[in-house]
């Protein structure tokens, strides 16, 4: 069956620029067909100090993937493009990407592993904006 996916992109080290497109060219082969894509927004660190900026995007993704499964493909993704670090206890690092699920279908998942929505997703600009473009960007089809 054929599910939609809303997915958040981040990068601060690098050539983000190329760091994006590689993960968006990623997505499309291991995921699925790309419906909608989000102009690339640079941004502040959020949640730590850094001298790196970000350069944020948003996707929206049509899968047959389960959401562990999703989840474990976008994980491998990060590694593959050389993502070393994990967040863990709220401790955030600069990084190569980060891809992170915020919305599957209507879904409300809690678990250890996986959240859905995203839990942060409605604090953050930098992923409300890019959402929000390509949401407008569907509504205008
Ligand atoms: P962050 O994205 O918060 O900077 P990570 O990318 O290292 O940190 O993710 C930390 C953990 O968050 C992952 O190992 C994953 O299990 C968990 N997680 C929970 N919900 C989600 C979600 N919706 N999307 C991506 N990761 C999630
Ligand atoms: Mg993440």
């Amino acid at each position: 069956m054929m599910h939609i996916a809303y997915l958040s992109l981040g990068t601060n080290l690098g050539d983000k620029e190329k760091n994006l497109l590689s993960a968006i060219s990623e997505i499309e082969r291991r995921i699925g067909p790309i419906r909608a894509q989000s102009a690339f927004l640079a941004t502040e660190p959020w949640g730590f100090e850094s001298e790196n900026t970000f350069l944020n995007a948003a996707v929206c993704v049509e899968t047959r993937l389960a959401p562990l499964d999703l989840l474990h493909v976008t994980q491998q993704i990060e590694r593959d493009l050389g993502r070393t670090h994990k967040s863990v206890g709220g401790q955030y690092h600069d990084r190569i990407i980060d891809i992170d699920i915020l919305l599957y279908d209507d879904l409300h998942l809690a678990t250890q592993e996986l959240t859905i929505p995203h839990p942060h997703m409605y604090e953050r600009d930098f992923v409300l904006i890019p959402l929000q473009q390509i949401l407008n960007e569907e509504k205008r089809q």
